[in-house]
């Protein structure tokens, strides 16, 4: 490719609402842009990342057996209806109507659409086991899109569905998706933790995030010391587990409620029985420590009606019946306090992150409770959240607890049978009985985990890609064009090395423009054609090293390998 062909609109500042690195970096490179808020064109350099992403994908997952395939974006809203959960996904959905007035929706993920389909073309157990996947454009209209590719509205997804006709099948194969997508990963150059994970509005039980550790990051782990233990930190902490062992996790608790010595301070400062505690997280922002408690309602059990950002001053100075004011509580207040706390951590720099999690004591009848804050608490999952977590390992035994920002590129669920029931996906067993269908799920961000990727990698000024998903793997730079050995010996090079995806800067530019743009491209190797290019000689360079070093063309393939 020649770049004087090529589109790359590259930028010199980097825009101001741009926080992400890699958001930033795929500004300023040209890669994507924004047509609207969560919804980007991926220009040339971040379509050929994309591409390439994606034929990992199809080759792991060929080499576990799985067949690709492609479902409607555009779907009914009686399947959803079906399954129960047109209601239970909310404003996230996008919902439109056709001209005759039926409901339709843009496809979130596909779970109903791929039941449905095996509901009415699977019969018997000789069919199964059976994994199918898509690689597909998926809407959602998330509450707050942002950092780029990260959240987006519209963003691209892997998504597969596995369907088993007994327990074993099925965990075969979550096993050869967990294999196959840690395979992905680790192609792609994502350092990626797999980490016990809630299984948000899919209903099911049993699943495993892949988390990729980065300064952006959304989610925020909690890992043991001996990395035997790694969880969402939504799923750390039980509970129950304070009630067994208080003494345990008195030191963490300090921690996290300073002023307050205990939950039942904490609960006196709030005026709320400390059995309506459910969880308090510490983190740091504006140089003060400030407390986000979560007290579950009074009314229905599953309701958590206070959510919201506390500083340790007003939690020490409330006064009776101030609560509602510092914490604006009502139904529904999860809305408003994540965007506060979103706002927070998007527009101030002296957040450090997160830095502890307490847990509330309760005779409360759940075990485990959701505080992802870019989630909504949905009411029914709770009956979920209680056997989720069900033979993993005491959260106490792995005390003390490490905390990681990360962001979550890839999600596996042990489904069972909600789908299949809901829906009537039945087969004859050996004995000729119906039984319902056993599911599993398995999604990757594609475009997210490009984002994951350049938050991983980025330079000072640029990008370095890792070999299989760079647009290009070399970038051979012309230093001056008039000059006719440099351009022959560039052209022959760019010739001999084509398999490697060759970009040509063959572009009238001064020297430090070209060098700019090609810190952007991030190409693994760089070979400049200049003033020793008649003598033999070029400048290679990967976007890791400091400098770039002369060598001869003779000695270029080695360098190449
Ligand atoms: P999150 O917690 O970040 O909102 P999710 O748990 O809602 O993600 P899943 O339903 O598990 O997402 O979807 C599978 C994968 O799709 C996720 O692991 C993530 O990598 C990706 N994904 C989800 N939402 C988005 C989004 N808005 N933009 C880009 N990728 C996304
Ligand atoms: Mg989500
Ligand atoms: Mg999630
Ligand atoms: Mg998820």
């Amino acid at each position: 490719m020649r770049q004087s062909n090529f589109f790359m609109p590259t930028l010199k500042e980097t825009p101001a609402d741009a926080v992400a690195k890699s958001h930033q970096i795929m500004l300023r490179g040209g890669y994507i842009r924004q047509v609207t808020a969560g919804v980007y064109a991926y220009l040339p350099l971040a379509y050929r990342v994309l591409r390439k992403t994606e034929k990992v994908i199809e080759e792991e997952m060929a080499a576990i057996n799985v067949p690709e395939m492609q479902m409607p974006h555009m779907l009914p809203a009686t399947l959803w209806e079906e399954s129960g959960r047109l209601e239970k996904y909310g404003a996230e959905m996008f919902r439109l109507k056709d001209r005759h007035g039926r409901e339709t929706l843009l496809g979130p993920t596909h779970e109903e659409t791929f039941t449905e389909i095996i509901a009415k073309n699977l019969k018997s157990y000789k069919q199964m086991p059976l994994q199918l996947y898509q690689i597909q454009t998926k809407f959602r209209d998330e509450n707050r899109p942002r950092f780029g590719l990260l959240r987006g509205r519209e963003f691209v997804m892997l998504d597969g569905y596995s369907f088993a006709a007994s327990r074993e099948q099925l965990d075969k194969q979550f096993d050869d998706e967990k294999s196959a997508y840690e395979k992905i990963f680790k192609r792609v150059g994502v350092e990626v933790r797999p980490v016990i994970a809630d299984s948000g509005t899919m209903g099911g039980k049993n699943s495993t995030e892949f988390q990729a550790p980065a300064a952006v990051g959304e989610d925020t782990i909690a890992t043991n010391e001996t990395g035997t233990y790694a969880a969402n930190l939504e799923m750390a902490v039980s509970v129950d587990t304070f009630k067994q062992e208080p003494e345990a996790l008195k030191d963490m608790e300090k921690v996290a409620t300073p002023g307050c010595e205990s939950i039942d301070q904490l609960a006196d400062f709030l005026k709320v029985p400390a059995t309506r505690i459910v969880k308090s997280i510490l983190y740091i922002a504006d140089e003060q420590t400030k407390v986000l408690v979560l007290v579950r309602g009074d009314k229905e059990i599953n309701e958590v009606k206070l959510t919201h950002l506390l500083d340790c001053d007003s939690l020490r100075t409330a006064e009776a019946g101030e609560l509602e004011k510092i914490t604006g509580s009502g139904k529904g207040g999860v809305g408003p306090v994540k965007a506060d706390y979103a706002d927070k951590i998007v527009a101030d720099e002296t957040v450090k992150g997160l830095y502890n999690v307490v847990v509330g004591a309760g005779e409360t009848d759940y075990q485990f409770v959701n505080a992802n804050l870019d989630r909504d608490f949905k009411v029914d999952e709770f009956a979920d959240l209680r056997v989720a977590n069900e033979g993993e390992p005491d959260p106490v035994d792995h005390l003390p607890l490490k905390f990681t920002t990360s962001i979550e590129v890839g999600h596996i669920f042990k489904l069972g049978t909600y789908y299949t029931e809901h829906m009537n996906a039945k087969f004859l067993d050996q004995n000729g009985k119906a039984q319902p269908v056993i599911m599993g799920s398995y999604g990757i961000g594609v475009t997210r985990l490009l984002s994951a990727i350049v938050e991983q990698h980025a330079t000072e000024n640029g990008v370095a890609w890792p070999k299989e998903v760079a647009p290009f793997g070399i970038h051979i730079i012309q230093m001056k064009m008039k000059d006719e050995i440099q351009s022959k010996i560039a052209a022959d090079l760019e010739e001999k090395y084509a398999k490697y995806d060759v970009l040509y800067d063959d572009r009238n530019e001064r020297a430090g423009v070209k060098f700019n743009d090609a810190d952007l491209v991030g190409a693994p190797v760089r070979i400049t054609v200049g003033r020793d290019a008649a003598d033999g000689f070029v400048e290679v360079k990967r976007p890791t090293d400091e400098k770039a070093v002369k060598i001869a063309l003779t000695d270029l393939d080695d360098f190449i390998e």
